[in-house]
């Protein structure tokens, strides 16, 4: 009769995981609930040369002109975008809101997937099978 009882460990310890994936869910939902604002794409400062000859950054050792950029990909192409400090300050915040929301999405992705692994699991722990038939007369 040992096959026909639950596995009331191996159920108690899906519990106990199901439990703490629930808590993490929430951690990682409530990371994302704070966010207002989300910008697409990468701010930096891009350093290039002008490609005019008399032009300070033609020298081997002449700084370069620095611009702060956006870049994103619409369309399977990169647009870059000049911005001003302010912007490049409050754009750089907007962006990485962006990255974190992706990153918390994706590990919420897998935790789904975890729990619901643990999900099914539990029900194998916890499910009888069908009773004998009623008819059926006890053989010793
Ligand atoms: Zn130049």
């Amino acid at each position: 009769l040992e096959n026909s009882l639950p596995d009331l460990e191996k159920a108690s310890r899906q519990r106990s995981l199901l439990a703490k994936l629930g808590v993490q869910y929430g951690r990682l939902l409530r990371g994302v609930l704070s966010l207002r604002e989300l910008l697409k794409g990468s701010v930096y400062e891009l350093r290039t040369r002008c490609g005019k000859p008399s032009c300070h950054c033609a020298a081997p050792e002449g700084p370069l002109h620095s611009t702060l950029v956006l870049s994103w990909s619409h369309a399977g192409k990169t647009r870059l975008r000049s911005l001003s400090a302010s912007d490049f300050v409050r754009l750089r915040r907007l962006t990485e809101n962006y990255r974190r929301f992706r990153q918390v999405r994706a590990r919420l992705v897998k935790l789904h997937r975890q729990i619901l692994l643990t999900l099914d699991r539990l029900e194998q722990a916890l499910q009888l099978p069908p009773p004998p038939p009623a008819s059926r007369k006890r053989k010793k």
